[in-house]
């Protein structure tokens, strides 16, 4: 059963089939952001521990048989992976809520069986990954091989630690890779847990490897490994751009990037008001705002303008703040100082810029990091509060009047992950997700994910796709295979 006292089992690096300490023999602490205690002493990895794992997941990529086992034993014993983390729910829930504020109620019924959804995606899928034949003008056939691009370096941030560890092990899985996953300094537990569960699975030794440490040392070692072929990364912009340096200085290996976001909700006249004021609170309070695709830009016409602030203010009055294993709570607390910090700094901020601050605005509770639910009205375009990521629960909402205005101030970003549109117009629909330069646009709705659905951003956003059949193809290489049709002297 999984609770507040759920035991920690999993602490060790786990490398080559094994749980093991660290070479150093350094740990760090993870600590509980309800109260800021520590939880558990978690083996650090170093560069020579990401080296040792490199090594494991490189043998068995060249030599083991992973890689060449028919597509559909890889599914069989994927499918099994989902299975056990099904089984497991209760307790992996309990582990993110204590490791990284997450709702546990949310996790259980909610978020780890839409993960072991996403690993069976990738596990039927793991038989249908081919090439084309291709016509040549002269006598002569050709066709395309896809095969696994080989060891992959998952580095993954700490807001959703286990969705981001299975959207990023299970294609790269299904298609015959190896991985080495470094999960964030701030909530390494699951991603352990999730590394036993694989060994149960029946996944080989080496095949999949998890170490956690900081990312200067351990992260930084992996991204400029000369024996990686691929790193696939989601965090911020900033360090996105020192994965795509540390590429390009050592191997070249090929790299996608899932970054930071500001993505607006762009309510009109039309839309129905009771849902676009529910879409709007969810699109920033979920996960206290702790999301790449938070709706942290409100723009809404001037219509309504007046009347949908005043539901707003009161539907955030109603949205409880509170220990995230409450099932009556809606929101947790911040993941760690650092970032309760950094979101009361821009409240501060967003004061000093001239907003109008109408809700929330405060820290709360008398231990830990929770922060209220807040929102800024006459919030301006060229105000750091609409501008950067705030990643906490703190709404910008915005005036405006045409549509030609919705589209110039919805793309007016240097990140391009989602937009949020709400109307009733069906060539207000159309315009709109053909204007905006953003990777999913979410019409009447907010946070509709499906393991179907292609995810990733435009602009500084990153390049990539998680999620869907697109995911795939960030895993594979593809090799020209030609041949002459007769016997015909070449
Ligand atoms: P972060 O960039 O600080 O850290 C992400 C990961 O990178 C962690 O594992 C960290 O240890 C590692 N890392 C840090 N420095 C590194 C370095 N020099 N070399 C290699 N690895 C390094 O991000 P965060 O604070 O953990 O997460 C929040 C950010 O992630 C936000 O910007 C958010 O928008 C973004 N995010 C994006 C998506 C998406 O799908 N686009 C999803 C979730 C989060």
């Amino acid at each position: 059963m999984g609770d507040s006292k759920t035991e920690i089992k999993f602490s060790q690096l786990f490398i080559n089939g094994s749980f093991v300490d660290s070479l150093s023999g350094n740990t760090f602490e993870t600590l509980d952001p309800r109260t800021g205690e520590v939880i558990a002493l978690v083996a650090e990895g170093g560069k020579e521990d990401i080296d040792l794992a490199v090594k494991a997941a490189r043998e068995a990529f060249d030599h083991g048989k992973w890689p060449r086992m028919p597509g559909s034993e890889r599914g069989k014993i994927l499918m099994k992976f989902a299975s056990l983390i099904e089984e497991h729910a209760d307790e992996i829930a309990a582990i993110d809520t204590l490791d990284a504020g997450k709702l546990f109620y949310f996790g259980k019924f909610a978020q780890i069986p839409a993960i072991a959804g996403n690993v069976r995606y990738y596990a039927g899928a793991a038989d249908k990954i081919h090439g084309e034949t291709l016509k040549m003008s002269r006598e002569f056939q050709a066709y395309t091989l896809k095969e696994p691009i080989g060891v992959v370096g998952a580095i993954i941030p700490w807001n959703f630690p286990s969705m981001m560890f299975s959207i990023k092990v299970s294609p790269a899985l299904a298609v015959g890779c190896t991985v080495i996953v470094k999960p964030a300094e701030q909530s390494p537990l699951s991603a352990l847990y999730y590394a036993h569960l694989a060994k149960l699975a029946g996944i080989p030794d080496g095949v999949l490897n998890v170490v956690p440490g900081f990312g200067p040392t351990a992260g930084a070692a992996l991204a400029s490994h000369m024996d990686v072929d691929k790193v696939t990364f989601t965090g911020s912009t900033e360090v996105g751009r020192k994965i795509m340096e540390a590429s390009a200085k050592s191997n070249l290996k090929s790299i996608t990037l899932e970054l930071g976001g500001k993505s607006p909700v762009i309510i009109f006249d039309d839309a129905d008001l009771d849902m676009a004021v529910e879409l709007a609170r969810l699109a920033i309070f979920f996960n206290k705002g702790e999301v790449c695709i938070a709706g942290s830009r409100v723009l809404v016409q001037e219509g309504i303008y007046d009347e949908f602030i005043k539901k707003c203010i009161e539907k955030s009055k109603e949205w409880k703040v509170g220990d995230p294993f409450d099932p009556t709570v809606n929101q947790g607390p911040q993941i760690d100082k650092t970032q309760y910090e950094k979101v009361l700094s821009y409240i501060e901020l967003g004061k000093s810029e001239g907003a109008k601050l109408v809700s929330g605005g405060k820290a709360c509770g008398d231990k830990g990091y929770y922060i209220e639910p807040t929102i800024f009205t006459d919030v301006k375009d060229d105000m750091r509060i609409a501008q950067e990521e705030i990643f906490g629960p703190v709404m910008s909402v915005m005036k405006f009047k045409t549509i030609d205005e919705a589209i110039e101030r919805g793309n007016c970003s240097i990140y391009g992950l989602g937009a949020g549109v709400i109307t009733k117009n069906i060539d207000t629909v159309n315009q709109m997700s053909r204007s905006l330069r953003v990777g999913v646009v979410w019409v009447n709705c907010y946070f509709a994910f499906d393991p179907d659905l292609p995810f990733g951003g435009y602009k500084m956003s990153g390049f990539g796709k998680d999620q869907g059949m697109d995911s795939i193809e960030g895993f594979v290489k593809k090799k020209t295979v030609a041949t002459p049709l007769y016997n015909s002297p070449w």
